[in-house]
This record gives structure tokens, C-alpha cells and sequence, in this order.
């Protein structure tokens, strides 16, 4: 088989600093019988400062091309005040849109070692791993009309419109049924079927995925409120949620601060399968930003990073045990007592530098 390639784009802040312990950690894997070849381009301000737009055609040619990207973080304020359409973020859209990204995964994984750092109680939080498959380019935020219109009256009347058709519904469900089956084989699916059209075709449609394509995966549906409610009272109990873009957004914010820390976040994004080859486009990158306020200090935790790399293996390149390896080397340094500074808190530890931190993880691996 070709060595896969893989795109990587450090951008701005943090960026460069996390990433170069993702390089690491590549070199290992590369040492160790699964090489990647691994190409660089700019991304965010940096790609602002030295082509005037925030990513060059180049650079997405690459990114198109490329068996996965992996970017790490853009912005700050130095470019505040660039043209809105060349500013740092249209980058990351750009990518997005681009690639035709409509499934975004944000897992919450605690690693025993930072329980404590949850909002929730130890026992609650202790194991827990739940991945959250959400849609990313339909639904509320895009649907049209999309107005503020004055009634002339004093009044004033804002429109936003939920709209699905059943193929989004379809290919994003199908992309949580994937997912189970490389986890624990359950999923969750939320939506308001009670009060919303779109709930009852969401509904509908998932259910009928399900039972065309995926009848060895377990299926289960419930209501998105009810779902925030059991994701304080209970996380443990999913596997994958699948849900719409605003349920999404605000349910995967809910699940991430389960972990406590958010230099310890990775994402996905994914886009449809090639027809010929099966393997989708797909963007990893932490939840996390460029830190501008710890850039540059060797402050930065590289987790979130390695985590975002560590999906890539799993979803991209179905190397599941490779990816069970690096957590277990990030979960393994984080049990004996390494933390980076956003780290310190209940229980203390030992501080490392993100360098330190990636030599650490690098020799956890063996
Ligand atoms: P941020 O995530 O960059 O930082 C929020 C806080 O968390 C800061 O105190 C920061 O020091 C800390 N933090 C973040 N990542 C960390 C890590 N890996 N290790 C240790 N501490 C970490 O969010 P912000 O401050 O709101 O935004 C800063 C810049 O990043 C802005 O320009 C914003 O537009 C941009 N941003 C980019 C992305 C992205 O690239 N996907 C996402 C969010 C924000």
C-alpha cells in the first residue's frame, strides 16, 4: 500500500509549538512500521502575512490531495484588524467548506488521572468515553430565510430556519454508525421529534439507516433536552450521540467540559467517502485556539494535539491500535504526575514544558 500523506498546518499562537510534538510522535510511528509522508503549509495569520489570504490555492490543492489534514490553531491579535475575508479564520472555512466537512466528532475522554478536574464528581466522570458526531453544514445556521425584517411598528421580527433533507440526515447518521462499530457499537441519536418537523424526519430517517445498513450497531433515541440532562447526570451511558448542528454545538460544549481541561480536546471533521477508494476527507485539529496569551513561552499543552492525531489514526489510516497506543502513552504520563501548566491544579504534579511533555509521550510509546 502508498504511504498515506498527511497535511499538516500549524498555524498562528500555540500552533507551531504543539505541532512540533505531533511531529514527534509521527517520527516515532514512521520508525516503528507506519510511515506517513508528511507535507507543510501555511495556515491562518502566518499564511495572511505571506500571501495575503488566510490559505493560499496551494495549500488547499495539498489539502485536497492529502489522505488527512491535522492543524493545530489560528489567530491572534495581530491580525485583528485584516479584511474580513482574508482574516485567519477564513482559513479554517475555507478548509471546511471546501473539503465538504459535514461531520464534525468531538469525543470526551477522561483519563483517570485528571477526574478531578470535571465538574462533575470522580466517579461519575472516571472512564468515561463518549464520542459526539455532529451535523456541521445544514440545519438552523444555514437554512434560508435567514432575516431580521421591521414590522413598522416598533416591532421588529427575526427568522431563522431549521431545514434537513433526508441525505444529510442520512450521511451523517451513517457516519455515527461507522463510528460505533469501531468503538462500543451503541448509538444515541437526539432531536426534538415533540415539537420540531425536522425531529421527526431526523428521527424517521435515522431510524431507517439504522435498519438498512447498520442492524448490528444498537440503536436508541431520545429527546436533545433530555439528553443534556442525562450528559450531567449519567455520561457513561453513551457511546456515540448523533445529532443535529445546534443540538451539536451545544451538547459537545456540555460533554467537553466533562474532561475538565481544554488543551486535552481533539476534533474531527469528515466528509463524504470517495467513490473509488472509500476514505473520507477529513480535518483533525484541537478544540483549543492559539493560546496568544501563552504562545511562544513553551506553556502550551500539546495533548489536545496528539489526541487530534491520534483520531486521525483511528478514522483515517484504520489504525485503531496505533491509536490505542498513543492514548494510553498520553494516559500513562498523565498518571505519572506530568502536567503542562494548565494542568496544575487538584492533586499537583510535576510541571513540564510542551517539550517535555512530547519527549514524555514519545517514550511512553516504547
Ligand atoms: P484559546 O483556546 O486560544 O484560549 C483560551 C484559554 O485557554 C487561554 O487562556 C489559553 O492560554 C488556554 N489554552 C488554550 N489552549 C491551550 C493549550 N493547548 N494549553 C494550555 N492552555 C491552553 O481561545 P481564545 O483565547 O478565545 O482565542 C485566541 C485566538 O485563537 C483568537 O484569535 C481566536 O480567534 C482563535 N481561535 C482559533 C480556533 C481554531 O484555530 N480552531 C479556535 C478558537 C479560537
Amino acid at each position: 500500500m502508498a504511504t498515506p500523506t498527511l497535511l499538516i498546518l500549524p498555524g498562528d499562537g500555540i500552533g507551531p509549538e504543539v505541532m512540533a510534538e505531533v511531529r514527534k510522535v509521527i517520527g516515532w510511528f514512521g520508525a516503528n512500521g507506519r510511515p506517513f509522508t508528511v507535507e507543510e503549509e501555511l495556515v491562518g495569520g502566518c499564511a495572511y502575512d505571506a500571501h495575503g489570504a488566510a490559505i493560499s490555492d496551494a495549500a488547499m490543492e495539498k489539502a485536497q490531495a492529502a489522505d488527512a489534514v491535522l492543524l493545530a490553531a489560528v489567530g491572534g491579535p495581530k491580525w485583528d484588524k485584516v479584511p474580513y475575508d482574508v482574516r485567519p479564520e477564513a482559513g479554517l472555512l475555507r478548509l471546511r467548506k471546501d473539503l465538504e466537512l459535514f461531520a464534525n466528532l468531538r469525543p470526551a475522554k477522561c483519563f483517570d488521572a485528571l477526574a478531578d478536574f470535571s465538574s462533575l464528581k470522580r466517579e461519575l466522570v472516571e472512564g468515561l468515553d463518549i464520542l459526539i458526531v455532529r451535523e456541521l453544514t445544514g440545519g438552523v445556521y444555514f437554512g434560508e430565510p435567514k432575516t431580521i425584517t421591521d414590522l413598522g411598528n416598533g416591532q421588529k421580527r427575526a427568522i431563522d430556519t431549521q431545514v434537513y433533507d433526508s441525505f444529510e440526515i442520512e450521511r451523517i447518521s451513517a457516519v455515527a454508525f461507522e463510528m460505533a462499530r469501531v468503538r462500543d457499537k451503541r448509538v444515541c441519536s437526539m432531536e426534538k421529534r415533540n415539537v420540531m418537523k425536522s425531529g421527526v424526519l431526523w428521527n424517521e430517517v435515522v431510524q431507517q439507516t439504522h435498519d438498512a445498513r447498520f442492524p448490528d450497531v444498537e440503536l436508541s433515541h431520545m429527546l436533545a433536552d433530555a439528553g443534556g440532562m442525562q450528559l450531567v447526570r449519567a455520561p457513561k451511558q453513551f457511546d456515540v450521540i448523533v445529532t443535529d448542528n445546534l443540538f451539536g454545538d451545544m451538547l459537545s460544549d456540555v460533554a467537553a467540559m466533562l474532561t475538565g481541561s481544554l488543551g486535552m480536546l481533539p476534533s474531527a471533521s469528515l466528509g463524504a467517502p470517495d467513490p473509488k477508494t472509500g476514505r473520507r476527507k477529513a480535518l483533525y485539529e484541537p478544540v483549543h485556539g492559539s493560546a496568544p496569551d501563552i504562545a511562544g513561552q513553551g506553556k502550551a499543552n500539546p495533548i489536545a494535539c496528539i489526541l487530534s492525531f491520534a483520531m486521525a489514526l483511528r478514522y483515517s489510516f484504520d489504525a485503531g491500535a496505533d491509536a490505542d497506543r498513543l492514548e494510553a502513552a498520553v494516559e500513562r504520563v498523565l498518571a505519572d504526575g506530568l502536567r503542562t501548566a494548565d494542568l496544575i491544579g487538584p492533586g499537583g504534579g510535576k510541571a513540564v514544558t510542551t517539550s517535555e511533555m512530547g519527549d514524555a509521550i514519545v517514550a511512553a510509546l516504547g
